[in-house]
């Protein structure tokens, strides 16, 4: 038990097959108490009930700077304290540079940079009143590769926005005992494709992976449990690649 008691946040949680949720049943099999975030509270509910009982599901848009501070504030009413924040959410959109237009740039950074801003944000004075938590925000080797996967370059600068921010609050917020890393996913085998990778892309993707498979849910929610645990208290500001080896750097 990794996690045991520890309250988790865990933001766009509530998608079945998504990062979220396979992150929010691996914490939960850890001890944690969870609270499932997602923009509908009624999936967001039945997600945190799917897990099993004691935790809770949510309607928060994270993009939207007051329901974040909202759904902390009732986080801690109902849970008592905020001890892991896991900055999931994010949207993706498969456009070419001259395809994207203000609403598409507006959108992926939108969800995908200012929601891990906003979110937090809401999580950081209760983290600080503790003098511990662990922030992980879910960047994206499109990041650190220039996409060429399937999102477009705005997802591409979103996600390597995330990094820069992360490393920033890694620096602000470490002395106050409050550690932040970020995870890179590869090609992960999730909803967040929409249907629009087809199986023979995908058995071509896979041959440029040296461990020769696409990744599942799992294999990240494993390294977000490494980073929200005390297995990784002396770990700050990193990032942790989880590709298969899809890029090695
Ligand atoms: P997914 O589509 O299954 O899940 C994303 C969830 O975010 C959904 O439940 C959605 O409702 C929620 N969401 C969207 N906008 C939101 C908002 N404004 N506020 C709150 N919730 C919102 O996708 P996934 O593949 O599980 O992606 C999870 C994270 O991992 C994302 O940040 C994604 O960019 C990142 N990622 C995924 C892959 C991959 O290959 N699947 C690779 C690298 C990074």
């Amino acid at each position: 038990m990794l996690l045991n008691d520890r309250v988790c946040i865990i933001t766009g949680a509530a998608s079945a097959r998504g990062i979220g949720k396979a992150t929010a049943r691996l914490f939960a099999s850890h001890g944690a108490r969870v609270a499932v975030l997602d923009l509908d509270a009624g999936q967001a509910e039945a997600a945190a009930r799917d897990i099993g009982p004691g935790h809770i599901g949510l309607a928060c848009n994270v993009t939207d700077r007051a329901a974040c501070s909202t759904a902390a504030e009732e986080i801690i009413g109902r849970l008592g304290r905020i001890d892991v924040l896991v900055n999931n959410a994010g949207i993706t959109q498969p456009l070419k540079i001259m395809e994207i237009g203000p609403e598409n740039y507006d959108a992926v950074t939108d969800v995908n940079l200012r929601g891990t801003l906003y979110m937090s944000q809401a999580v950081i004075p209760a983290m600080r009143g503790q003098g511990s938590g662990a922030i992980v925000c879910m960047s994206s080797v499109s990041a650190q590769r220039g996409g060429g996967i399937f999102g477009g370059p705005h997802y591409s600068a979103a996600k390597g926005g995330v990094l820069g921010l992360a490393k920033a609050m890694a620096r602000e917020l470490g002395p106050d005992g409050v550690r932040v890393n970020s995870v890179t996913p590869g090609l992960i085998k999730t909803d967040i494709t929409g249907g629009k990778l087809t199986p023979e892309l995908k058995v071509e993707i896979a041959k440029g992976i040296p461990l020769g498979r696409l990744g599942v849910a799992d294999d990240v929610a494993n390294a977000c449990l490494f980073l929200a645990s005390d297995l990784s208290t002396y770990i700050t500001g990193a990032v942790i690649d989880v590709n298969g080896g899809m890029l090695i750097h």
